[in-house]
């Protein structure tokens, strides 16, 4: 075991000299006792091999009981929440993955509850209560896992999953400014073969107006006379979203940032780029 693993989770500590041996069947304490019969219930005793013998000490079910939770489930529960945070890194979520990670912290979850009432039933049977709570691993692995799923449930996500993707954004981006419909078109391509965006085109093959996504559902939010600050275009993540709807990066370089959101998940992300469902069934 590493040197962090021992810190978070040492066990508990039994001084062996001190163990008492004791007829397994009766209990009698046979410490001076010779080979042969039980003095008390005559059970075949050899104290030479321990045979009909069992220690005072915690046999190694009950020490692994008392052991606290260390680096395996502390490990688990970043992973799960790694996984958590990638699948937020897109536009409204990649729920498939959502699901999985946030299953296996629930297990953890219940795996570790378990093991708290297991240390504390061995523990206390062995007066060593106190030397098993005292195990950093009781608070240190939950704290870690609570504070990792804490950033993969914040925006944080999102806005480095943007910041990687910037890049070829904006450079998308500049494509549509200059009206370069075949340029945009030839790179939408290239990069749905490299990252998985693609810009979303009309039946026109006109890049489809952003007030025309999702049947129409950003309508509401047009300013009376505003239609203008609405021009732009939408890149697709094809992986994001639920079975029924996908998210993505809708490109809008003269809406106000201060628009109000009317479905909670559009929002601004810098640059002219805004975030949120872009395709519903
Ligand atoms: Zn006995």
């Amino acid at each position: 075991m590493s040197r962090f693993g021992r810190w978070l989770s040492p066990g508990v500590r039994f001084d062996e000299g001190a163990a008492e041996w004791r007829c397994a069947r009766c209990g009698y304490a046979c410490r001076q006792h010779a080979a042969g019969p039980c003095s008390e219930c005559g059970a075949d005793l050899d104290p030479a091999t321990r045979r009909g013998l069992r220690s005072s000490l915690p046999a190694p079910l009950m020490r692994a009981a008392m052991r606290a939770p260390g680096l395996p489930m502390l490990a688990g529960a970043l992973a799960a929440a790694a996984v958590w945070a990638w699948a937020r890194s897109v536009p409204t979520g990649d729920f498939g993955w959502e699901l999985v990670a946030a299953a296996a912290l629930v297990l953890l979850a219940g795996v570790y509850l378990l093991r708290m009432l297991w240390a504390g039933f061995a523990s206390n049977r062995y007066g060593r209560l106190g030397d098993c709570a005292r195990q950093r691993g009781w608070w240190a692995v939950p704290v870690a896992s609570i504070a990792a799923v804490a950033v993969a449930l914040s925006p944080l996500p999102l806005h480095a999953g943007f910041w990687v993707r910037r890049g070829e954004l904006d450079a998308l981006a500049a494509l549509w400014t200059a009206g370069d419909l075949d340029g945009l078109r030839a790179r939408s391509d290239a990069v749905r073969a490299g990252r998985g965006m693609r810009v979303m085109f009309d039946a026109d093959g006109r890049p489809l107006a952003p007030l025309d996504l999702g049947s129409g559902m950003l309508r509401p939010l047009v300013r009376p006379g505003a239609e203008s600050e609405w021009r732009g275009f939408a890149v697709e993540i094809p992986e994001s979203g639920f079975i029924f709807e996908t998210g993505g990066y809708i490109y809008l370089p003269n809406l106000p940032v201060d628009t109000t959101p009317a479905n909670g998940g559009f929002s601004p992300l810098g640059g002219g780029w805004w975030q949120g469902i872009v395709w519903r069934d």
